[in-house]
């Protein structure tokens, strides 16, 4: 359960939702494990609204995340303390140079290529599969209009190391090598580069998601070896069961699950989401609350 140690610093991580849809189950479950885990040990908690995607984020969302926080009786360290703040502040917008920088970066030591292709053309040749390799070796201008700056895709069985909580360090290896886009046609950078940028950058060194992000994981983890981005190669990684519906499929917001939202307006408490939570960290009794939650933790940290 001990992830510090004299020889570790202390632990930071960070609450990291996305404002483009109102918070569900599976992000509550997310929130609290991940704050229950710093809480038992002392550690620094950090709060990343990832606003990238410009045209799905929405202000609506983003106050969802502050109201969220506070009904689950969770709080943090560091980050905005309210829509305006956010904006002005801890906006990912205001940290587009970052990200740049490090595509610049694998750019300049050929690691990455142009891609013009469009949606369609990669989908009649390559249906489910991997890029098809069309621009590959095209050496198109990366600065022309409406291309994506690709990565050549890693060799096949190439295998980063990661340190998994309760585990160690593990190899594994990647099982679906890609030419990953890293920067979008828009000129936006992707997901990947931007949260891997991000958690370097706050030297995050322990990041809990849920297990659908364990492909998001080893992408980041391969392109922080590459920029050698010691934090990130050094983090401990807990990637969470995730909620399902009675059908057991994913709870997601895109799927239309039940917001949490509603489930404050009904005056419902969190109690479900903490009870699962203990399961899932293994706790021999239930609980439903946050304090118990990580006094549970504490009393199995010290055995
Ligand atoms: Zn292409």
């Amino acid at each position: 359960m001990e992830i510090n140690s004299h020889k570790t610093p202390p632990l930071r991580t960070r609450l990291a939702p996305t404002p483009s849809g109102l918070l569900h189950p599976g992000n509550g479950l997310s929130f609290i494990l991940t704050w229950a885990i710093a809480r038992a040990q002392g550690g620094t908690i950090l709060l990343r609204i990832d606003d990238l995607d410009q045209a799905r984020c929405r202000e609506a969302y983003v106050e969802d995340i502050f109201r969220t926080i506070d009904w689950l009786g969770i709080d943090y360290d560091e980050g905005p303390t309210g829509v305006a703040d956010f904006q002005a502040n801890w906006s990912q917008h205001l940290r587009l140079d970052h990200y740049q920088q490090a595509l610049e970066e694998l750019r300049s030591s050929g690691q990455l290529f142009a891609c013009a292709c469009s949606r369609k053309a990669i989908r009649a040749l390559a249906p489910d599969g991997p890029y098809p390799g069309t621009c590959q070796q095209k050496s198109l201008p990366f600065d022309q209009p409406n291309v994506a700056w690709r990565i050549f895709p890693p060799p096949t069985a190439a295998a980063v190391q990661l340190r998994i909580w309760q585990q160690g360090l593990t190899r594994v290896t990647i099982d679906q090598p890609d030419a990953w886009v890293l920067r979008q046609k828009d000129g936006f950078p992707a997901y990947q580069i931007a949260s891997l940028i991000d958690d370097t950058h706050y030297k995050i060194n322990f990041i809990v998601r849920g297990a659908d992000l364990w492909d998001s994981t080893l992408v980041q983890c391969y392109l922080a070896q590459l920029l050698d981005h010691t934090t990130f190669s050094d983090a401990v990684f807990y990637h969470h069961p995730l909620l399902l519906d009675e059908k057991g499929n994913k709870l997601s917001k895109s799927q239309g699950a039940d917001a949490l939202q509603s489930w404050r307006k009904a005056g419902q408490s969190a109690a479900v989401l903490y009870r699962l939570a203990g399961q899932h960290l293994g706790l021999p009794h239930p609980v439903l609350d946050a304090q118990a939650l990580v006094q549970a933790l504490q009393s199995i940290n010290k055995k």
